[in-house]
């Protein structure tokens, strides 16, 4: 059976180059990076490369770089972080209402601790609005936290903008851009941002590592308290093998940009013609205007259907999907994305999300389109609304 795995958004593999980088890591240069003899020197030097090789892909100072376990720490740091640093200036935190778990669930847990949280709407292509933004600044804000590109359905925010109106009002600002390095140009100073943060495996790197992106001068306590690892900000032996895997793929992201996006455009295009000329009754969800959405990313539902049903049949001739987004695929809630976008839950239940990548083929989409075409049939001829009376 052939395989086809469109799920980049939720992870990638690692790319060779990666774990051939990796692999010393390991073995000859196990070393405690603490460690003053040379294993130990060596690994420090495999974390001092990396610190700049994710530097220089958001044009960043390697001090301003802290290694973390996953994109969520980094999240959580700064989140807790600004709330706890400043929160004699104030204890409000502005997000939206379309941010990845890791953002919402520590908002959640802050509001058990005092701090207020304004979540904005989006509109229905997910696009923040600058003018909600700075109508809901107030002089107790410390904090504005939205995301660059997001995992469900790809809306890229205009970050510099939005950026700018915390600026002139004083107030930090954080972007999450778990899904946006490696995919869009990222750069801290263009930006204007003050935290980003970033995961590993979301761009053919390892599970397990991250990053937050600090702005130097800017100071926010330690998250993991212990030994003077991350300039005593972050304690814990550093995960070097994995440090070093990022720095890697690092690398090969910002090298590879431009070329990575322009196929990854090109096969999710396609994908969109190819499933709009052979399957009827769809929506697109998110923006329509394919330059500002993730490159990899469509998300479509299929009217009449369960997205689940959709995913397992797939799944069961080898070709990889997710529905929303994989934090959901516990719970059969609709998603919250998908639900502030305004799409109505009939649709969202039926919505599927498909992200191409570097190994991704045009032949990959012609036989997922085989297949889909077939699934959706069977599924629709099995619907209880099949003949569509009492579908809305
Ligand atoms: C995947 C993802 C995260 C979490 O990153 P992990 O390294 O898996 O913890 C955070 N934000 C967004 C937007 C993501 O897509």
């Amino acid at each position: 059976m052939r395989h086809v795995y469109l799920d980049y958004s939720a992870t990638t593999p690692v790319k060779e180059d990666v774990v051939n980088e990796m692999i010393p890591y390991f073995t000859e240069k196990f070393g405690n990076p603490s460690s003053l003899y040379a294993p130990g020197l060596e690994a420090k030097e495999g974390l001092n490369k990396a610190r700049k090789q994710v530097a220089d892909l958001i044009n960043a100072e390697e001090r301003e770089i802290f290694f973390t376990s996953c994109g969520t720490e980094a999240d959580n740091w700064v989140l807790e972080g600004v709330a706890d640093a400043y929160k004699s200036k104030g204890n409000h935190i502005i997000t939206t209402k379309i941010e990845h778990h890791a953002i919402l669930h520590t908002c959640q847990y802050l509001e058990k601790h005092g701090v207020e949280v304004t979540y904005l709407d989006v509109d229905n292509e997910g696009f923040v609005s600058p003018a909600d933004l700075e109508a809901a600044i107030t002089d107790r804000t410390i904090l504005v936290s939205i995301m660059m590109v997001n995992n469900e359905v790809g809306t890229i925010q205009p970050i510099k903008e939005l950026a700018a109106i915390a600026k002139a009002h004083g107030v930090l600002f954080h972007t999450d851009t778990v899904q946006a390095i490696g995919n869009v140009p990222v750069d801290v100073k263009d930006l204007g941002v003050d935290f980003i943060s970033m995961s590993a495996h979301k761009i053919y790197g390892p599970k397990g590592v991250g990053a937050l992106y600090k702005r130097a001068g800017i100071n926010i306590p330690s998250f993991v308290h212990g030994g003077a690892q991350e300039k005593k900000k972050r304690a814990g032996t550093e995960n070097s093998a994995g440090i070093v895997g990022f720095g890697k793929a690092a690398e090969l992201a910002m090298n590879g940009l431009a070329e990575h996006a322009a196929h990854s455009d090109q096969l999710r295009r396609m994908l969109w013609d190819k499933i709009q000329a052979e399957i009827s009754d769809i929506t697109l969800n998110g923006p329509a205007d394919f330059t500002r959405r993730h490159p990899g990313n469509l998300n479509v539902s299929f009217d009449y259907v369960e997205g689940e049903s959709i995913l397992l049949l797939l799944d069961a001739n080898g070709i990889s999907v997710s529905t929303g987004s994989a934090c959901s695929s516990e719970s059969l809630d609709t998603s919250h994305v998908l639900n502030a976008l305004q799409v109505p839950p009939e649709k969202a239940n039926g919505a599927v999300r498909f992200t191409v990548g570097d190994f991704t083929s045009e032949e990959d989409l012609d036989y997922v389109v085989e297949v889909l075409k077939k699934v959706i049939d069977t599924l629709r001829k099995l619907s209880p609304v099949n003949g569509m009376e009492g579908w809305k």
